[in-house]
């Protein structure tokens, strides 16, 4: 038996065609375009391919895109008076500080500069705790990418056991708060957790968000499992995920590859972000 690959290029393909929809009705009614604004600082290669990734998306679903890019040795003032131009900006309806900065600036005082509103990675504190609570704000790109594509692929997941590897801010956490408001039965696991198999045996979800090469194996899983691979580790074999893929793929029922799978959503949540946000921005209400 071989597990369903999970197509995760292919649904952020669709998913950015809606947005793009989405955006041109949207300028229709406000008369602007939706607009993102992206923040650099630095020469970082990975992050500068990212930003550059990020802003061709921008404009492919009909949206504005702000790249602002910063030398290396710009001040932690500087940039905080940079985010609160773009706070007060009506053409800017996101923002988005790429991450990690410069050693010198402190992530999190420039994380929380930025208005909850217009914080469409969801990295704030307020949006953290309005997903811990219940309430609407945003929710990070990347957990929210792995929900659509188990929802896509098991329809409602209330009951279902959920194994979260991995407990970071951006992915782990959230992922747990997602998966707990569809009611999801969520064990968190991480560093320190013991005999991690013992939980991984039982459950039907299993998301693996841990950045070490290939670490799940196939035989740990249940078998019919559905997993979802969110690491991107650069091996000398290529891009590898956290998953052992070539064992979990003999016993998992559906899986997501690396890279095509977790990856490409990644950016197709964070411009449906920016598509939520313009809408709440203008008061203009988004029914589909
Ligand atoms: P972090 O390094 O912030 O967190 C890793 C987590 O894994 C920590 O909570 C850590 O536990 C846990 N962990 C470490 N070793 C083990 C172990 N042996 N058993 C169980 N848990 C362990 O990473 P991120 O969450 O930022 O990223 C995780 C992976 O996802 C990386 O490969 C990253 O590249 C990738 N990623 C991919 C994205 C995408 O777009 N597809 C976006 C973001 C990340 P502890 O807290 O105890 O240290």
């Amino acid at each position: 038996m071989s597990a369903e690959i999970i197509d995760g290029k292919a649904f952020a393909k669709q998913l950015r065609e809606r947005v793009g929809a989405i955006s041109a009705d949207f300028a229709a009614a406000a008369g602007r375009k939706p607009g993102l604004a992206v923040v650099l600082v630095g020469e970082d290669p990975a992050s500068s391919v990212y930003v550059r990734n990020k802003g061709k998306a921008t404009i492919g679903a009909n949206m504005e895109s702000f790249e602002h890019r910063l030398p290396a040795e710009t001040s932690q003032e500087e940039l905080l008076a940079l985010v609160d131009r773009l706070n007060a900006d009506p053409a800017v309806d996101g923002i988005l500080v790429q991450l990690p900065l410069p050693s010198h600036i402190h992530e999190q005082t420039v994380l929380t500069r930025i208005s909850p509103d217009k914080d469409v990675d969801g990295f704030h504190p307020v949006n953290a705790g309005r997903l811990a609570t219940g309430l609407d704000g945003f929710v990070p790109c990347t957990p929210l990418g792995c929900l659509m594509l188990l929802k896509d692929r098991i329809g409602h997941l209330a009951g279902e056991q959920a194994v979260v590897v991995g407990r970071s801010n951006i992915v782990g956490k959230p992922m747990a708060q997602l998966l707990l408001r569809e009611s999801c039965t969520v064990t968190i696991t991480h560093s320190r957790t013991r005999d991690l198999f013992e939980h991984l045996r039982t459950a039907d979800i299993v998301v693996a968000a841990v950045g070490i090469p290939r670490m799940i194996q196939g035989e740990w899983l249940k078998p019919g499992a559905t997993v979802i691979d969110v690491g991107i580790n650069r091996t000398e074999a290529g891009l590898v995920g956290d998953v052992d893929f070539d064992s979990a793929v003999k016993v998992a029922g559906a899986i997501t590859p690396v890279p095509g799978g977790v990856g490409p959503m990644t950016i197709a949540c964070l411009i449906r972000n920016t598509a939520v946000a313009a809408h709440r921005n203008a008061g203009i209400a988004l029914d589909r």
